[in-house]
């Protein structure tokens, strides 16, 4: 739910006639972490699409993201303790969020209600805070991550939705997402370094979408601080190293995402075929992606 997220869910319309209809086709939302450039536009869905897609679901949205965080992250570098925002609950969740979001937007909420009969659009969305199985305190400040096997998230009559813990330092928690279908799996990654939980839960999938960040942009841009350097090499998978992820999942397809940077030219992904014998996509906005279920080749 970055930047334009939902002005982009309604251009995917396969039909070319986008409308705020289109809304109703979506069957949830799952949130990687709480970075603002994946969660920007969470808050339009929930106003937006309330009043123009929501009302025509069967059952209430669901909302998946990250739970509360106990402690803040540690200060990078060699600073002073920096005053603390919002200090009565400094990591809010998925749950509080959207709680802040709905009070933020009352005045509005409230006027449609009365005024239009409106639902309450707390009926509308089905949110809960991600447990983590056997969390324990320092996981928060992990690198990397401890190792835990995929749990479930969510599970309907069509997807079965998992999750794991992946390195996004100093962000806890950071997920990635499995999605397994009747027609096949796909993985995304969320925001991560390399990550033996990500390769584990990729394993067995038929589709990878991965994040990657470019190195070379890193050292021309970063190169003179190597703390930064090294921070953003480890917070997010290089492209020489996306490949070997992909690999050592077994993946037959892998698909970019989330490119640092965004900009041109794309031959700065090919280090991604590094390592890897699959098929490699870089990705593009409103890009169709099909995962279909390898057959068995005996
Ligand atoms: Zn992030
Ligand atoms: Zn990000």
């Amino acid at each position: 739910m970055g930047n334009r997220a939902l002005e982009q869910l309604f251009r995917a319309n396969p039909t070319g006639t986008a409308t705020y209809q289109e809304l109703s086709q979506v069957r949830g939302v799952f949130l990687t972490h709480l970075h603002s450039d994946h969660i920007i536009d969470y808050g339009q869905l929930l106003v937006i699409a309330w009043w123009q897609g929501l009302q025509a679901m069967s059952t209430p949205l669901p909302v998946r993201g990250p739970g509360r965080r106990d402690t803040l992250p540690p200060v990078f570098g060699d600073r002073p303790e920096p005053p603390v925002v919002h200090p009565d609950n400094p990591g809010p969740g998925t749950e509080d969020m959207t709680a802040s979001l709905i009070q933020a937007y009352a005045t509005d909420i409230n006027d449609r209600i009365r005024d239009n009969h409106f639902p309450d659009p707390r009926t509308l969305i089905d949110v809960r805070d991600i447990g983590i199985p056997g969390h324990r305190p320092e996981w928060e400040h992990a690198q990397p991550m401890p190792r835990i096997d995929p749990f479930v998230v969510f599970e309907d009559d069509r997807v079965r939705v998992s999750a794991t813990l992946v390195e996004h330092q100093p962000v806890y928690p950071a997920f990635a997402y499995r999605f397994d279908t009747d027609e096949g799996s796909l993985v995304v990654s969320g925001d991560t370094g390399t990550s033996d939980n990500l390769v584990a839960m990729a394993t067995g999938a038929d589709l990878l979408v991965h994040e990657v960040i470019d190195e070379e942009y890193v050292d021309a841009e970063y190169g003179d601080d190597e703390a930064v350097r090294n921070h953003l090499l480890t917070a997010h998978t290089p492209a020489n190293k996306v490949g070997q992820v992909a690999q050592a999942a077994g993946v037959p397809h892998l698909a970019l995402n989330h490119l640092v940077p965004a900009q041109p030219p794309v031959s700065r992904w090919r280090n991604a075929k590094r390592g890897y014998d699959g098929r490699l996509t870089v990705g593009e906005d409103l890009m169709w992606l099909s995962f279909n279920r390898r057959r068995p080749t005996s």
